[in-house]
């Protein structure tokens, strides 16, 4: 998943009276960086799965539900704070996982209490879209659901199964397009040398695959960083893997966007983990960001990359 840490979201959105502020919010608070002016809602606590190899954003979080009084006292305290709210993102890791019911609730509160609401988000697992009928999903994309964040990682079967993803191509896949389906648009990540050497090619091919058959609204993709240390990753590879360097992420990033076929997707490879910073949109700008990573790879010595010590991990 792409994340922000928001402890200093709403200096940025308030920025006057930041103090008074009316949210107490459980920490570590991520939020995807399009978020930035939203107004952060915590229906769940941590990540219902929180089992993913790479991951470590709700490590030190245990799964919870958050009680209904407690949302709806922080919807009305936003209001009186903000009536003129636009954008909601619903966290933690899967606000989605809720039953269509308690979703429903809280975007009726939303709307009733911000008349000029926009969109509601949320980060969402496949499972917890499938766990919704088409009918659901319909409802909730009428009352303001309309964007779902969805970590995917990877295509490739073999390699969500040694990060333990709890997913597949298929799940993925057909989870995703009931999504579309219902009308609600969709933000994809892919994780960048989350294989290593030896999955490298079936990684970036079958993630173009994936991302394909899906045809989301946003694509972007990070980095894999070893929040537990590259040892403790390597237990899932059964010492099978070995981390990429700067230009084998390029040259894999290269092969990825070479094999998608997309209609009109948004492209952002600019998240702080990026080493070099791709946008566009797909297909249109696909020959030109294709021209970037050659030129990279061509002439490494010239290439301007973003340094290691800006990255933001
Ligand atoms: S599902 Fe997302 S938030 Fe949960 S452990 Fe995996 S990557 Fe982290």
């Amino acid at each position: 998943m792409i994340m922000v840490d928001t402890k200093f979201n709403f200096i940025r959105v308030f920025p006057y009276i930041c103090c008074m502020f009316p949210i107490q919010y459980n920490e570590p608070l991520f939020r995807p960086p399009s978020e930035a002016r939203s107004l952060i809602l915590q229906l769940t606590l941590g990540c219902s799965w929180n089992r993913c190899a790479f991951c470590e954003m709700y490590a030190a979080k245990k799964f919870k539900v958050r009680r209904s009084e407690d949302i709806a006292q922080e919807i009305e305290q936003s209001q009186r704070f903000d009536p003129m709210i636009r954008k909601v993102f619903l966290a933690d890791g899967n606000a989605f996982v809720l039953s269509s019911e308690k979703l429903m609730d809280v975007l009726k509160k939303l709307k009733v209490s911000f008349p000029k609401l926009m969109r509601v988000s949320a980060y969402a697992l496949p499972k917890d879209i499938l766990l919704k009928s088409d009918d659901e999903l319909k409802k909730l994309r009428a009352n303001g659901l309309k964007l779902l964040y969805v970590g995917i990682e990877s295509g490739d079967d073999e390699l969500l199964g040694r990060v333990n993803k709890g997913e597949t191509f298929s799940s993925t896949a057909e989870a995703l397009i009931k999504a579309r389906n219902a009308g609600i648009k969709l933000s994809v990540m892919v994780l960048n040398g989350l294989g290593g050497k030896n999955f490298s090619e079936q990684h970036a091919i079958n993630s173009a695959l994936l991302v394909n058959k899906i045809q989301p609204e946003y694509l972007s993709t990070l980095v894999l960083s070893f929040p537990f240390g590259e040892a403790h990753f390597k237990k899932q590879f059964n010492g099978d893997f070995q981390a990429l360097s700067t230009i084998e992420l390029i040259a894999e990033m290269g092969l990825f966007i070479q094999d998608l076929d997309l209609e009109k997707t948004i492209f952002r490879s600019d998240h702080a983990s990026n080493y070099l910073i791709l946008k566009g949109i797909l297909n249109k700008d696909k020959d030109v960001l294709l021209e970037r990573v050659r030129n990279v790879l061509d002439k490494p010595e010239h290439a301007s990359l973003r340094p290691e010590w800006l990255r933001g991990l």
